[in-house]
């Protein structure tokens, strides 16, 4: 089974990831657990010259190629072997972040992605976890956070609504896939309903 977790910065997406991760091999379940953008060793530098440095050093066309690329690598190289050998692969984001951050910057770029997406990825989550999140809450909490890249802290909470409102979109998108799960909770609280969903499905 192929998990993913999306949502705005702050959401506590990587949290439940962690905590799900945890939970399932307790249950007994052979457990990936890993991250995007990176996630193999040559998508982590992707993810180091996307992230690091001049944030206007790529035009939004060639961060989609960028994000695909590392997409690319990660898959090849750790999510479809994890998949083949049926460990239960948990992932903090995939190619929904990218038709996010990438897709919503400018008219018509969402259909670059899902191109791109059509050629060299096509495989999809079978359960995708969509934390959602008030934005001037996700927003102060990945601001409060300390040494972790934050790209859109200038910005303001304003993209970050504009995000928030795009995952929900993509979720009734892809509603067989992703549930939302409230995420204005305690942690423990928001890992309880995951769990839950999860073990279902590998029930
Ligand atoms: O999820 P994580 O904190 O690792 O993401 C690092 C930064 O990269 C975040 O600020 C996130 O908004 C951004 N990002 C992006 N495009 C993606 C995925 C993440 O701009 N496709």
């Amino acid at each position: 089974l192929f998990i993913t977790f999306e949502g705005i910065d702050g959401s506590g997406k990587s949290t439940q990831a962690r905590m799900l991760a945890e939970t399932l091999g307790d249950a007994g379940h052979a457990v990936r657990a890993t991250r995007e953008p990176g996630g193999s060793p040559g998508a982590e530098e992707i993810r180091r010259l996307v992230l690091e440095g001049d944030p206007e050093r790529w035009s939004a066309e060639t961060e989609i190629l960028l994000f695909t690329a590392a997409r690319r690598d990660h898959l090849e190289r750790v999510i479809e072997p994890a998949l083949a050998a049926d460990e239960v692969v948990v992932c903090d984001r995939f190619a929904d972040s990218t038709r996010m951050y990438q897709g919503l910057r400018a008219p018509g770029l969402r259909e670059v992605v899902d191109q791109l997406h059509k050629l060299m990825i096509v495989r999809e989550p079978d359960l995708t976890f969509i934390i959602d999140m008030d934005p001037s809450k996700g927003h102060s909490r990945a601001k409060g956070r300390n040494g972790t890249e934050e790209r859109f802290e200038d910005f303001g909470a304003g993209l970050q609504e504009q995000m928030r409102a795009g995952f929900l979109a993509l979720a009734q998108e892809f509603s067989g896939r992703c549930v939302v799960v409230d995420g204005d909770r305690s942690p423990e609280a928001v890992a309880g309903d995951v769990a839950r969903i999860a073990l279902e499905r590998l029930a």
